[in-house]
C-alpha cells in the first residue's frame, strides 16, 4: 500500500470534513421570568445560565460551532426564542425542573422559609410532535438521554404523569404546545437538567464536576445525532428537506 492509499483511508468521511453542525444553546427564563426557585431559593435561571455556559463551551472544544441564545436574560418572547436560532442546525433550550404545589413542603434555609420535596428527582428531555423535523429532534433526544444515561444520570419517570412518552427509557417525553419547540425550522429539544425543588439534586446540580459530566455527556449526544443527520442529508435519495430554508 503505498502512502496516498493509507491517506485515503485516513480521511474522516465527507460529513465529518462540512462544516461542523451550528447548535444554538437557548438559556430558558430570564429577567422578567427567572421561571422556578430551588430548595435553597435560587432561580431557576441562574442554573439555566450556568449549564448553558458550561455546554456551550464543551461543545466548541468539540468543534460544534455555537449560538448563544438569551445568555444574557433580556429575550423579548417566547417566539423571539426560536428566532434568534434561526441558520442554526439544532436548537437546545435549557432549564431546570419543578414540581406541583401539592408535592411541596415547607422548611427553612439560612433563616428563610423555602419550599422542597423529595418525590421527583431526575432529568427530562421533551420534544414537540408539531416541530417540523420530528424525526431528526426525537433522534437527538434518545441518543442524548442515551449519553446521560451511559454517564450515570438518570431520568425522572414523573413526567409519565402527563405525557406521552417517545422514548421513556431514555427520560424522551412529548410536550407539543412548547413555542420554543415548534415555532421554528430546526430540530428542537427542550432539556430539564433536574429537578431544583429536590434539595440533594439541587447540591449536585451546582457540582461543577458533575455539571462538566453532564455538559460532556450532552454533547457527545448532540454531536453523535447531528453528524448521522449531516450524512444521511448527503445521499441523494434521502427524503425531501421539510426546512423551507434549505
Ligand atoms: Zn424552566
Amino acid at each position: 500500500m503505498n502512502y496516498f492509499c493509507l491517506f485515503a483511508l485516513l480521511l474522516p468521511s465527507t460529513a465529518a470534513l462540512a462544516a461542523p453542525p451550528l447548535v444554538a444553546v437557548d438559556v430558558g427564563h430570564g429577567g422578567k421570568d427567572a421561571g422556578a426557585i430551588s430548595a435553597r431559593g435560587r432561580s431557576e435561571f441562574d442554573f439555566n445560565r450556568d449549564f448553558a455556559g458550561r455546554l456551550a463551551d464543551t461543545l466548541r472544544q468539540r468543534r460544534l460551532g455555537v449560538r448563544e441564545v438569551n445568555f444574557d436574560g433580556n429575550i423579548g418572547s417566547l417566539a423571539a426564542r426560536p428566532q434568534a436560532a434561526a441558520g442554526s442546525d439544532f436548537f437546545i433550550a435549557i432549564h431546570h425542573d419543578s414540581i406541583g404545589e401539592q408535592w411541596l413542603r415547607d422548611w427553612e434555609w439560612e433563616g428563610r422559609p423555602q419550599r422542597y420535596t423529595e418525590v421527583k428527582r431526575g432529568y427530562g428531555i421533551f420534544v414537540s410532535a408539531n416541530n417540523p423535523d420530528l424525526p431528526t429532534s426525537l433522534r437527538c433526544a434518545s441518543t442524548i438521554g442515551a449519553m446521560m444515561r451511559r454517564a450515570g444520570f438518570v431520568p425522572t419517570p414523573w413526567h409519565g404523569r402527563k405525557h406521552q412518552p417517545a422514548d421513556a427509557d431514555n427520560g424522551v417525553w412529548y410536550y407539543d404546545n412548547l413555542v420554543v419547540l415548534y415555532r421554528t425550522t430546526l430540530p428542537a429539544v427542550l432539556f430539564e437538567a433536574g429537578v431544583i425543588k429536590h434539595r440533594d439534586e439541587e447540591l449536585e446540580l451546582r457540582d461543577p464536576v458533575r455539571q462538566a459530566r453532564m455538559a460532556d455527556a450532552v454533547t457527545t449526544g448532540i454531536a453523535a445525532c447531528l453528524y448521522v443527520s449531516s450524512a444521511a442529508d448527503e445521499e441523494p435519495a434521502g427524503s425531501p428537506a421539510v426546512d423551507p430554508e434549505k
